[in-house]
């Protein structure tokens, strides 16, 4: 049997691919840049070819790097950017529009409507709050707007895909049209409970189901990549949305488990086993990986600004001149002083879902120094994960035992100290940061044989460094009070 497994993680800004052995060790990892376009305000697309190019260069790249030949790859791997949508001719290959990247606002005030007319029966079908971020008003725009698309798409000539999908149809020669539960869940189409398109939602969006990829399990083989891409025909055997591969990456495979991503925002999910969560928080309720024939929730927070507020600091305030920096400014002083900052700059994603509310610093006195603000920019990315912790806690009736955590402003140990300390729960950073391509690995590896089941996998997460909360609770509680009471203040 060969020896390695490939995983291509797409991401919004990189299309990567990492190798990794027997062990779960990553060999190489090779990336390429993926550009966005910006034609009008609020609008964010990318060139579905460009990505497919970058993509495939970089999982060559990375089995040249390792000197691994791709007949000695057990299986493929697929990760990547949620709700971003393709459609493309399914004759030719040829996409009909940009990408329309999930980040894109251009279908908001459509869904406004919708919301109004349907958005209680849609949370309850789909476990998503209507919002421009998934895929279908996506999906219906490009219909709507690319001349002839809609009598095509009638015809059964036209696909969609989210780019799992497109991927796997470029992989296969056009063999495989398929997604899985994890990114099918994120369309809007999707009925949650039963893990099959909803024709009512189908309807409401105006999309023919012909359109619409088979939706297989995360970890099951659902085609060959062809042998003129990579050297040798390769099973595709793994698809996982980001966020859930990154929840897999971190050994969550059980109810209570949870990992929160600290990147340019941060993406908290909950494992909740096979029970469907519904939230009374605001909160995504939404499929995790699926192995085998059993349904996997997870209930998903998420927070818009975080570490970019590091990158405001920075380059909007020029307080600190990289995002390292930051650290040491921050632990110059001994606390904020009753600084703080909410960065509310594009409003409050869950548990608030207030998107007029604007950031603001409170707690000034003439005291106050660069390093509050800046040490209050880092506290403001540990509240908010805490409101969202005990929002997952509240609707899942599970406590969390511990955080596990990616990204990369997880380098910053003031901020997994503190997050652990206003947290009150033990914050574990994991040896290997790059979960969100270990999980595809994993996921593409259980499915052929390569590893023997989650037991063995479980085996390859290692903690890196456990940050274990120290601060007396009352203190805890007090400046959490506080946090709560600014938060109020910026409240729309
Ligand atoms: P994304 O995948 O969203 O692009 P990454 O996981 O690459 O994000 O993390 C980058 C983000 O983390 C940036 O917003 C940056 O400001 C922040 N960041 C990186 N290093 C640090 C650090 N040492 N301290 C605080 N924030 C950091």
């Amino acid at each position: 049997m060969a020896d390695y497994i490939l995983s291509l993680d797409e991401g919004t800004t990189s299309a990567r691919a990492a190798l990794y052995d027997r062990e779960g060790r990553r060999v190489a990892m090779e990336s390429n840049p993926i550009e966005c376009h910006y034609p009008n305000a609020g609008w964010v697309e990318q060139g579905a070819l460009a990505i497919w190019e970058q993509q495939l260069d970089a999982a060559r790249r990375t089995l040249q790097k390792a000197q691994v030949a791709a007949s000695n790859v057990a299986a493929i791997g697929i990760t990547n950017q949620r709700e971003t949508t393709v459609v493309w001719d399914r004759a030719t290959g040829e996409p009909i529009a940009p990408a329309i990247v999930w980040q894109c606002r251009r279908t908001a005030s459509w869904c406004q409507e919708l919301a109004a007319r349907s958005g209680a029966l849609i949370t309850e079908k789909t476990g998503l709050v209507v919002d421009a971020y998934f895929s279908g008003s996506k999906i219906r725009w490009i219909l709507d707007h690319v001349p002839g698309a809609r009598e095509r798409a009638a015809a059964g000539d036209l696909l969609f895909g989210n780019i799992d999908t497109w991927l796997i149809w470029k992989l296969t020669g056009g063999a495989s049209h398929v997604t899985d539960v994890s990114n099918a869940s994120r369309t809007m189409l999707m009925n949650l409970a039963s893990g099959d398109w909803d024709d009512e939602l189908l309807g409401m969006f105006g999309i023919p189901r012909g359109m619409m990829p088979r939706i297989a399990r995360s970890s099951e083989v659902v085609g060959m990549a062809g042998a003129s891409h990579l050297g040798a025909e390769i099973p595709i055997a793994g698809i996982a949305g980001d966020q859930q591969a990154a929840l897999f990456g971190q050994a969550c495979f059980r109810a209570g488990l949870s990992k929160n991503t600290y990147g340019t925002g941060c993406f908290a999910l909950l494992h909740t086993g096979g029970r469907q969560p519904v939230s009374a928080h605001k909160l995504l309720a939404t499929r995790a990986a699926q192995l085998d024939g059993g349904a996997q929730f997870a209930i998903e927070g998420s927070v818009f600004v975080a570490g970019a507020a590091v990158q405001w600091l920075r380059d909007g305030l020029g307080l600190i001149s990289t995002a390292a920096e930051s650290e040491a400014v921050a632990t110059s002083v001994s606390d904020s002083a009753g600084v703080y900052m909410v960065p509310a700059f594009v409003g409050l994603g869950a548990p608030h879902w207030d998107g007029h509310a604007r950031g603001l610093i409170s707690g000034l006195t003439r005291g106050a120094t660069r390093a509050h603000i800046v040490r209050a920019a880092l506290e403001s990315i540990a509240y908010q994960t805490r409101g969202l912790v005990e929002a997952m806690e509240a609707d899942s009736g599970q406590e969390l035992v511990e955080l596990r955590v990616d990204g990369g402003a997880t380098a910053n140990r003031f901020l997994m100290q503190f997050q652990a300390d206003v947290l009150g729960k033990p914050i574990v950073r994991p040896a290997d940061i790059e979960t969100t391509a270990l999980g595809a690995a994993y996921l593409a590896g259980l499915a052929v044989g390569f590893w023997s089941g989650t037991e063995e996998v479980e085996k390859f997460w290692k903690a890196e460094r456990v940050f274990e909360p120290k601060m007396p609770e009352s203190e805890r509680e007090h400046l959490y009070d506080g946090w709560k009471d600014a938060v109020r203040r910026c409240r729309s």
